[in-house]
């Protein structure tokens, strides 16, 4: 007969065996996950790298729920969500329209718990997140050309590796331009990008036109047969006006070839939140954008900003940055995003 102390080791000795049992395929489901995600192609893990890097943002919303819970919907309430919308850096006027929105929709509903927002808030979050078309574009039979542009420090050249790598995983060939021939770190940096990632750089001579080095890569890339052509641009010149017509001129000169502009992607640095929107629209007025990476969505508590972005800039985010490493890109979804946020 057994004791019962002996069925309680017997138990434990089955559950651990279970446990062993079961390990390789949860860990190699948690390596599937994380492939996936350094590919860039895992929906699902998109989600999760980014519910994982947003967690600062994530803070003050779930303060605020905590403070929501058992609590009636009242003036307290509607305050207490503009500010942490504020805080978020979500912006005054799309903090107002989202206000608005939720008014409207929490009377029509007859809401009385502040917790019952929540759910609304997060639809409300997507939904004013409504550019349909967040894809990379690619041209079919010949480079699709990528021009990213921002000031320096944003995240530019960084972003221009981890496209590089994605595109490369995708199978694609990649060429990687350095366009910033007035600053030759920039051009070192990509190198090394270049050489980790075994993907070609091409460079032109310190202080030479950045636009005949645009179209010298782009003559080659046809002629090579590459797919995607990825152009780090210069941040900074002289002054703003100069640097603003000569990512015009590159832009032009891409041009030139029919239909080879395929992207043009504004880095903007999520850590400077409302202050780089200035900037941004300048990016905007010059060179015309196709769509928004937001970097350095990491540890920033600014996170919100991805709203302000898309409704100051008329553009979608279309990438997000959340880390140094190649990797560390994350196809922007508004509904994951929000999820990410409020969750
Ligand atoms: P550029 O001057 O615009 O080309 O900026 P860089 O690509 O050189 O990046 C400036 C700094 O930001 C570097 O230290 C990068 O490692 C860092 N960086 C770039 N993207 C991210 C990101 O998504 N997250 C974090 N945490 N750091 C980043």
């Amino acid at each position: 007969m057994l004791t019962s102390t002996g069925v309680v080791i017997l138990v434990l000795i089955f559950a651990f065996a279970a446990f062993l049992l079961a390990l390789p395929a949860m860990l190699g489901r948690r390596e599937q996950r994380r492939r996936a995600a350094v590919a860039g192609d895992g929906p699902d893990d998109g989600g999760a790298r980014l519910e994982e890097q947003l967690a600062s943002s994530r803070q003050p919303f779930r303060r605020m729920r905590d403070r929501w819970r058992a609590r009636r919907l009242d003036d307290d309430t509607w305050d207490d969500l503009e500010e942490t919308l504020l805080l978020a850096d979500v912006g005054v006027p799309t903090t107002t329209e989202i206000l608005d929105a939720l008014r409207a929709r929490a009377r029509r509903e007859g809401v009385r718990d502040a917790d019952a927002l929540t759910p609304l808030l997060e639809a409300e979050i997507t939904a004013s997140l409504d550019h349909e078309d967040r894809t990379l574009h690619h041209r079919p039979g010949q480079p699709s050309v990528w021009l990213l542009v921002g000031v320096n420090g944003v995240g530019k050249t960084t972003t221009a590796a981890k496209l590089a790598r994605r595109e490369r995983d995708a199978g694609r060939r990649v060429l990687l331009v350095a366009a910033d021939t007035f600053r030759a770190a920039a051009a070192e940096q990509l190198a090394a990008w270049g050489a980790m990632l075994d993907v070609d750089v091409v460079r032109g001579h310190e202080g030479g036109d950045p636009a005949s080095v645009v179209f010298d890569a782009v003559q080659s890339a046809r002629a090579r047969g590459i797919d995607v052509v990825v152009v780090d641009t210069a941040g900074r010149l002289h002054t703003q006006r100069n640097l603003m017509e000569e990512l015009a001129k590159v832009r032009r000169i891409v041009e030139r070839f029919d239909g080879a502009l395929a992207e043009v992607l504004l880095v903007l640095d999520a850590t400077t939140g409302q202050n780089g929107l200035v900037q941004a629209r300048e990016f905007t007025s010059a060179v015309g954008v196709t769509g928004v990476v937001l970097a350095k969505l990491d540890g920033t508590a600014k996170g919100g900003i991805a709203l302000a972005v898309e409704r100051e800039l008329d553009a979608p985010v279309k990438l997000v940055g959340v880390g140094e490493s190649a990797d560390d890109l994350v196809t922007f979804e508004p509904a994951r995003f929000a999820a990410a946020l409020i969750g």
